[in-house]
């Protein structure tokens, strides 16, 4: 039977990248999904990192770009602050992406198969996965492999299927997931309280924020997301009613879903199994943002299986050392930071604000996922500020310190994460204090 490099379950921005990447180095590519092609991508414009989209792999392309905000407007929970930032993301057409990145995987002759169904992994005796069986309409097939990556999104379709050795960890706490959804209304131009140009964010609602964003004279885009496994309102009901308050025209296009906001757990890879995107949970903690990481997620697993040819577990560990090196080990101390802020009341995060301990920097830094250094405390200003409310500060530097604490601990993942137990006991005993926040 013919023999897959790799097969990828998912066609979605990390899976597609994925096999992009690999094709362009000569591996032979599978992609196997459950839609047709034409209904690949969100029916919407997702915010993804201007450098991920610069990447010589990707290629920004101007006609996907339907908006370039001047910048994030970021308002506080009580409305006493706000901030004017530079925001480093690109707002991009899902739909159009994906077909641009479809058309590439077909130039490189990646092998695909959509609309199938009951895709689950081919196991050998001793759990490895060697491809992939599925079903298109009554024809069963079945796909071999040296290597199978999980791009299938939040659900992880195919490491739940995975024997418990494989230490792949199934599903979040609700409360390491939102709720997002977005609509794009036909706009009139008008209204003072639409910032023309600016995406504004209306930080801290309901455990995440809200949005509003003049894409154009024509269009504003109108979003919220929400913690889940809490008692807030549906996303929905923030969205409808600031779209009556805004007294926007038509609904033009949008939609919802879940998304995680935990940062990837160490096992990355594992009996010939890899996790690339939201089925790794690899957003952007205290943004959400998942699209442009998903990418960038997987031009690190590709540029890693690509670096070595011969050994599928040197390749898989390869990609989990590298991804915590560059941008992993980052995102969990955010993961730190988010749970605390998500601790924190409405009153605590406008004040917080207010007095610049999450100031401009820091807000910046936290929404781009850029690890900057124990940021609420970088000049002794805020220090003074914070006496007031002495409690908070200690709260938020306890925080701070065991996200820098799991960061250290991730930029020294063992080669291979299974090898070294204690270094998962670690793991976990850091990040279970953050599950104690009040
Ligand atoms: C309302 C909303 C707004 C968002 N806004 C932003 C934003 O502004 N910026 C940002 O960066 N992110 C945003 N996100 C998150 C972003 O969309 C995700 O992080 C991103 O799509 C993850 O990409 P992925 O390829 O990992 O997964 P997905 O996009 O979920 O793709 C998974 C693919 O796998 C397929 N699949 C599922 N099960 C199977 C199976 N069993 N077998 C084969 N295939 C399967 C699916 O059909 C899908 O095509 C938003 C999400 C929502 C819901």
């Amino acid at each position: 039977m013919f023999k897959y490099d790799l097969i990828v379950a998912g066609a979605g921005v990390a899976g597609l990248t994925l096999a992009m990447k690999c094709l362009s180095g000569g591996m032979k590519v599978a992609i196997v999904e459950i839609k047709a092609a034409e209904e690949l991508g969100h029916n919407w414009a997702d915010s993804i990192e201007r450098e991920v989209l610069e990447n010589p792999d990707i290629g920004l392309s101007e006609e996907e770009i339907t908006a370039r905000p001047k910048g994030l407007h970021i308002i506080s929970p009580l409305q006493s602050k706000e901030f004017f930032l530079d925001y480093a993301f690109e707002i991009v057409d899902m739909k159009l992406l994906h077909r641009r990145l479809l058309k590439k995987v077909k130039e490189l002759d990646g092998m695909l198969y959509f609309e199938v169904s009951a895709v689950r992994p081919f196991l050998d005796s001793s759990g490895r996965c060697k491809g992939l069986k599925f079903n298109i309409g009554d024809k069963a097939v079945e796909l071999k492999a040296d290597l199978v990556a999980d791009c299938t999104g939040l659900k992880g379709a195919i490491k739940s299927l995975m024997p418990q050795s494989s230490g792949f960890k199934v599903g979040l706490p609700e409360t390491d997931t939102s709720r997002a959804y977005r609509e794009v209304r036909r706009w009139n131009g008008k209204g003072e309280e639409i910032l023309k140009g600016w995406l504004t964010y209306y930080y801290g609602v309901n455990g995440g924020y809200s949005w509003v964003h003049p894409e154009t004279d024509g269009r504003v885009d109108v979003g919220a997301g929400i913690q889940l496994g809490k008692d807030y309102p549906e996303p929905e009901t923030t969205v409808q009613e600031k779209i009556k308050q805004l007294r926007l025209g038509e609904r033009l296009r949008g939609g919802g879903g879940v998304i995680p906001v935990a940062s990837s757990y160490p096992v990355l890879y594992s009996h010939g199994v890899l996790l690339v995107g939201d089925s790794a949970f690899q957003a952007i903690p205290t943004s959400g943002c998942g699209a442009g990481n998903a990418m960038r997620a997987a031009l690190i697993a590709g540029n890693a299986l690509l670096r070595s040819r011969f050994n599928p577990d040197e390749r898989g560990s390869l990609y989990e050392r590298d991804y915590f090196l560059t941008k992993g080990a980052d995102l969990a101390f955010y993961d730190v930071l988010r749970r605390r802020m998500q601790s924190f009341s409405p009153e605590t995060l406008d004040w917080l604000m207010k007095k610049n301990i999450l100031g401009a920097k820091e807000l910046h830094a936290s929404i781009h996922g850029i690890y900057q250094r124990t940021p609420a405390f970088s000049s002794l200003l805020k220090l003074t500020y914070g006496l007031t409310r002495i409690d908070v500060l200690l709260k938020l530097k306890a925080a701070m310190d065991i996200g820098e604490k799991l960061r250290e601990h991730l930029l020294n993942i063992p080669y291979g994460s299974k090898a070294g137990d204690k270094w998962l006991q670690k793991y976990h005993d850091l990040l279970s204090e953050t599950y104690h926040f009040d």
